[in-house]
């Protein structure tokens, strides 16, 4: 039995005539062709952050099933929680800096910023 890996895609950096590469954990690379994204058309903007398809790819390398969730446009960061720690996650394929060249300061500050956005539980 193998573990699924899950995964985001920024929708703005697939584009309609070439295909993706989403990055494995062991380094390999796993397509998404452009036949296989259903939900093209990244049109509306604004709102909160949409998953506008969900698809199955596989790694070339070690052929781990990769499970895609493809967002809006390039919606930059999303928030994640591990335990009480609050995490940022960066799509693969956004043009936003790389989560782990952030400093410490650049990654509270982002934090901060989505949680004013967010409504109240
Ligand atoms: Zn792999």
């Amino acid at each position: 039995m193998s573990e699924k890996l899950y995964t985001m895609v920024a929708g703005g950096a697939l584009e309609a005539n070439s295909t993706f590469n989403v990055r494995c954990n062991c380094g390999g690379n796993a397509p998404i062709t452009p036949e296989s994204v259903a939900g093209y058309g990244y049109s509306k903007k604004g709102g909160p952050t949409k998953i506008v398809d969900r698809l199955e790819t596989k790694c070339l390398n070690c052929n781990t099933g990769i499970v895609v969730s493809v967002l809006e446009g390039d919606p930059g960061y999303v928030l994640t929680k591990h335990g009480n720690k609050e995490m940022l996650f960066l799509p693969q394929g956004s043009t936003s800096k790389p989560v782990a060249e952030l400093t410490v300061g650049e990654h509270e500050a982002i934090i901060q910023e989505m949680k004013k956005n967010m409504p109240d539980e």
